[in-house]
């Protein structure tokens, strides 16, 4: 199978989902994840009409995005973020899905002033005991996006999460929780809407569709299995 045939399967099921639930397939993207993967294959990517990107390493993505620069390629950071990196991470990337705490949005407000640059963002939210480390927990959830926006450089857009591994059934309710927060947030605050939804992947990208994704990052399933 080619990565466009691969490309052409995953919008077909991307698009039989949306139609389960009433959803116009325009309202969900595909981030495909090139993690791994050199700028050559995500260029035959490009060919086939996949515009959106998703890396989980700043400096792996560093120079993918300068190889393939001028494609008009739109690329966002789904791993977690070192303090560090975050000067470089706000040059590369069209959206970082990662924030997780307030010191490193303050980092990344700082940084995106300095470069004239109005930096979108989710939130990372951790759900369940298994989740990994980063994200921050639902309870603290409202009280950090209350202190995001009011930060200037920043636009909030929505929440992330990479839930436990519990398999495609029994993680629906995690894709659910994650819309519920969105929801309550948006209920509570009419002025900073979170548009939204970054959840499912390879194995469950459906059910998160049908629980409300508006972004899926998808990788073994368009790309192949990882070496790394
Ligand atoms: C690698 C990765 C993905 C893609 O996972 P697949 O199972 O290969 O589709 C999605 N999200 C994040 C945060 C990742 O690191």
């Amino acid at each position: 199978m080619s990565i466009a045939d691969n490309l052409s399967q995953i919008r077909q099921r991307l698009e039989q989902a949306c139609q389960r639930v009433e959803r116009s397939s325009s309202s969900v993207r595909l981030v495909a994840v090139s993690k791994t993967f050199p700028s050559d294959i995500v260029s035959e990517a490009a060919k086939a009409g996949q515009t959106l990107f998703g890396e989980n390493r700043v400096q792996e993505a560093g120079a993918k995005i300068e190889a393939l620069r001028g494609q008009g390629l739109q690329w966002h950071l789904i791993g977690s973020l070192q303090s560090n990196k975050a000067r470089k991470a706000v040059e590369l990337f069209d959206v970082i899905e990662s924030i997780d705490s307030l010191e490193l949005a303050r980092r990344v407000n700082d940084l995106a002033g300095q470069v004239g640059k109005s930096m979108p963002l989710l939130v990372q939210v951790r759900l369940g005991d298994e989740a990994t480390k980063h994200g921050v927990d639902p309870a603290n959830l409202d009280s950090l996006l209350c202190r995001l926006f009011e930060l200037p450089n920043l636009q909030v857009q929505g929440l992330m999460t990479i839930p436990p591994f519990v398999g495609p059934v029994k993680v629906r309710p995690y894709f659910r929780q994650l819309r519920e927060l969105r929801d309550g947030w948006n209920d509570a605050h009419p002025e900073q809407l979170l548009k939204e939804l970054s959840m499912g992947m390879s194995a469950d990208f459906e059910s998160a569709i049908e629980e409300g994704a508006t972004l899926v990052r998808i990788g073994t399933a368009l790309f192949g299995e990882r070496q790394a």
